[in-house]
């Protein structure tokens, strides 16, 4: 990768991402195709992470952080993405969708109690809000929460989330009042190992083989009252704003599946001879070059663009989010395609990253939010007929 964006970053940006592209180099890279081929997920590798205290860019220092922002989350995801796909999601699993809810909206006790042991990895996390009948209308949710004392009692069926069979503890979602649709919701932090807790795991899928990803069925689990994030019937609310940090994440993980497919690309066009010169002096090969190049850096600048804006304050900025996330996840799926191209029969095999590449790029255009619900929130902002950005 060329250094001439590194304008944009700090010296303290560029330590942090040599050091993380290190670490991925040389612990991740060895293992990730033999791990995809095994569906095994290494706990051990997300430890590490946590050891070296990439979950908590966004994070306090008095939380387990270290407070360096979303343009440095923005960076480690990305590197970590280029890497491996299945362990890119680490960073929603860890600090998006759990630690920075129960940072917004928790009590003291939460949050001294889940984030720091979240950041250092020694439990997992998970966020639950998709159910069966529930994709892109979160709001048809199922899932209830009854109020009985100092206790809720949650009953429901979670579905494809990531890392509920090795999660500790959960961001779960459900109706405290079915009738009140949007503002009856509400979001609570749930321990798996309680009673009434199951989980199953969805074995098959077309990618990300080494990150495992699951139902959770909540038959009466009781949690405390005081395990409710924020006020009852807010839960919609906060679930968009919790999608507008959970969506940085992925369209960074989604530039450096870009990035990795870009790397491959050129390596192979320079390598692979044909009719006597590298294909790299074919006009054609250096057309799709220049398109993933293109595609490539346009993600990584929309994606910059959003993190330095929640930098400067900007928190809340879901234009800007959603544009990076449909732009980046939408090449997560187009850049890889090109490489292929490139690649050709080798690409085809197993022999060479890109099939795996390939697989894994296709989610970013369904988790955090599909596609067409992105071009819809960018449209209807556009049209006036209703700002993103409120
Ligand atoms: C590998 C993986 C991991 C995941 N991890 C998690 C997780 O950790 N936690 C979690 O809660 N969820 C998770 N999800 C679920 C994910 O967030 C949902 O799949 C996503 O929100 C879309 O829902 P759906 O797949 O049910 O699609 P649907 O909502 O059924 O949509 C189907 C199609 O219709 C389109 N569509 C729907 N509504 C509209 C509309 N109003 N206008 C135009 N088009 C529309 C969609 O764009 C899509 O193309 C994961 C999914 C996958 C595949």
């Amino acid at each position: 990768m060329s250094d001439e964006y590194d304008v944009e970053l700090t010296e303290e940006h560029i330590m942090l991402r040599d050091m993380v592209r290190k670490f991925a180099t040389n612990e991740i890279s060895p293992v990730v195709d033999q791990d995809e081929n095994d569906h095994r997920f290494q706990r051990e590798l997300v430890t590490k992470m946590g050891e070296l205290g990439l979950f908590g860019c966004p994070v306090p220092e008095e939380y387990g952080g270290n407070g360096m922002g979303y343009l440095a989350h923005a960076i480690v995801t990305e590197e970590i993405g280029r890497a491996s796909g299945s362990l890119r999601v680490a960073f929603n699993m860890q600090t998006m969708g759990t630690a920075m809810s129960i940072l917004k909206w928790g009590s003291e006790e939460l949050k001294s109690k889940y984030i720091p042991a979240l950041m250092s990895a020694e439990i997992l996390g998970c966020f639950g809000i998709t159910e069966p009948d529930a994709g892109s209308d979160t709001a048809a949710m199922a899932s209830t929460a009854v109020r009985d004392g100092n206790e809720y009692v949650l009953n429901g069926r979670k579905m494809w989330i990531t890392w509920s069979p090795v999660a500790d503890m959960a961001v779960v979602f459900a109706m405290t009042d079915k009738k009140a649709k949007h503002n009856g919701m509400s979001v609570f932090v749930m321990d798996m190992d309680l009673p009434g807790v199951s989980t199953k795991a969805i074995k098959e899928k077309l990618g990300i083989w080494a990150c495992p990803t699951g139902e959770i069925i909540m038959e009466d689990v009781r949690i405390p009252a005081a395990n409710l994030l924020g006020e009852e019937g807010k839960g919609f609310g906060y679930l968009m704003k919790e999608l507008i940090s959970t969506r940085l994440s992925a369209a960074a993980g989604a530039v450096g599946s870009c990035q990795a497919a870009l790397d491959e690309a050129i390596k192979y066009a320079n390598e692979r001879k044909q009719f006597g010169k590298p294909i790299a002096e074919f006009q054609m090969v250096q057309e799709v070059i220049a398109r993933m190049v293109a595609e490539t850096e346009a993600a990584r600048a929309l994606v910059w663009r959003c993190a330095i804006q929640k930098d400067k304050g900007l928190v809340n900025n879901m234009r800007e989010t959603v544009l990076a996330k449909y732009y980046a996840c939408r090449a997560a799926d187009e850049v890889p395609n090109l490489a292929l191209e490139v690649l050709s029969a080798y690409g085809y095999s197993n022999e060479y990253p890109i099939a795996r590449i390939l697989r894994d790029g296709k989610v970013y255009k369904i988790l955090e939010g599909a596609t067409n619900i992105m071009k819809m929130i960018i449209a209807t902002d556009a049209l006036g007929l209703k700002k993103a950005n409120r």
